[in-house]
């Protein structure tokens, strides 16, 4: 199953979980929010600092599979700089993108995990990141768990 545009995407992923970009607390974070993926046993914590609606810094801790700890980091590098609006709209094309292989629009690196919808128990791995930006984006005080989700 590993052609060669596979194995680049491998080598991405396993880059970012071998050392997560922007993989630290923030303690002047505006919001935070946690994730859990109990099925697989990652766990994840990000820190937003928000001005106005526009994402000036993210950063995230946690420990998990090397998937979801390369999906946090790719988020991370990806939302810096962006709006809430801008994140919404790539949350909506990731979750299509592992959920069913579609990949609609431009996902930049994010392409990387289109190939998770083959692998049903990671797709949750995957999603976990962006269902925490998204509870932290909304104010949600509440952990995400990703059982949460039917
Ligand atoms: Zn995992």
């Amino acid at each position: 199953m590993f052609d060669e545009l596979n194995d680049l995407y491998q080598q991405v992923i396993l880059d970012h979980c071998k050392q997560p970009r922007n993989f630290h607390e923030m303690p002047a974070a505006t919001r935070s929010a946690q994730g859990h993926n109990p099925l697989c046993g990652d766990q994840l914590k990000l820190f937003l600092a928000l001005d106005g609606d526009t994402i000036g810094d993210i950063s995230f801790v946690g420990s998990g599979c090397c998937i979801s700890k390369a999906s946090a980091s790719l988020l991370t590098e990806f939302a810096k700089g962006k709006t809430k609006a801008d994140v919404e709209k790539m949350f909506a094309r990731v979750h299509e993108m592992v959920t069913t292989g579609n990949v609609q629009g431009d996902v930049g690196k994010l392409a990387v995990f289109a190939g998770v919808h083959k692998f049903p128990a990671r797709v949750k791995c995957a999603i976990l990141a962006w269902h925490a930006v998204m509870a932290a984006l909304k104010g949600d005080a509440k952990p995400v768990t990703t059982e949460s989700e039917s």
